[in-house]
């Protein structure tokens, strides 16, 4: 009676992010469920047996995870995963540097879900914004402005994005004449107020204003050029670092990818 009481078994919706050794053969997942947060499981023998798991432990791959809780333990038991919708399916039909570029920008926004998701809370938008994200993965023209539209909302969910109309140093609404980054007050501050870089171009300003509106396949189908899109990502990755206080790991394998390319 008492072990059923302290046992529970749960079968929700989730996204794998990441999956590291755990002893000779087995594997500990960190996933985010739809309403029940950032949860770290034991999936056994998934090192040394694909038969249970297979690709499923993809990072960004959603699906049914299966899992059993036991009181005062952090690491929950994984029984199954059924995976929905993998990003190696996003791949099928690009060329093989593509696809390699699709496959890190899926390690990349799963990294950022687990930087961003907390510990033991749930966050059913990021969970959503997640998701969202890994369907557009495969219809997707630029997977760089998907990435762009991503980090908006990372940051935007968190209520840290600056604002993209009135200048918090004049009040004036001139940031859609083009903008740059005060990294002190992690605000976007008008040209008049002051020079400084990272900056922000008027395109810029209005592809981000834009995104607040947008799904993330209409953003990924825009036609904004490869220099807005870089303007955007320099300041993206200081709000980040400003934020995460540290570089993600994964956004360096995704810029050393393109340099290839
Ligand atoms: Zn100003």
């Amino acid at each position: 009676m008492l072990r059923s009481f302290a046992m529970r078994n749960y079968t929700v919706d989730a996204l794998v992010l990441r999956t590291y050794r755990y002893g000779e053969a087995d594997r500990i997942v960190v996933f985010l469920t739809e309403d029940r947060g950032k949860k770290r499981g034991v999936a056994k023998n998934a090192t040394v047996s694909r038969r249970r798991f297979g690709a499923a432990l993809e990072p960004l791959t959603r699906g049914r995870v299966a899992y059993v809780e036991r009181e005062s333990r952090e690491l929950v038991r994984i029984d199954r995963i059924e995976p929905r919708l993998t990003p190696l399916g996003a791949t099928a039909g690009r060329a093989a540097g593509d696809a390699a570029h699709v496959l890190g920008h899926a390690g990349y926004f799963a990294e950022l879900l687990d930087e961003w998701a907390p510990e033991g809370a749930p966050n059913e938008r990021l969970f959503r914004l997640g998701a969202a994200i890994g369907e557009a993965l495969a219809g997707s023209s630029s997977i760089e402005a998907l990435a762009r539209y991503f980090e908006y909302w990372v940051l935007r969910l968190e209520g840290v994005y600056p604002a993209l109309d009135v200048c918090p140093r004049c009040g004036r609404a001139t940031l859609s004449q083009g903008a740059w980054l005060a990294m002190a007050d992690r605000t976007y501050v008008c040209l008049e107020c002051g020079q400084g870089r990272p900056r922000l171009s008027s395109e810029a300003v209005a592809f981000l204003g834009s995104l607040a509106s947008r799904t993330p396949a209409d953003a990924a189908a825009s036609t904004v050029s490869s220099r807005v899109l870089k303007e955007i990502e320099d300041v993206h990755d200081r709000l980040m670092a400003l934020h995460l206080e540290k570089e993600l790991r994964s956004a360096r394998v995704v810029r050393e990818l393109g340099s290839r390319l």
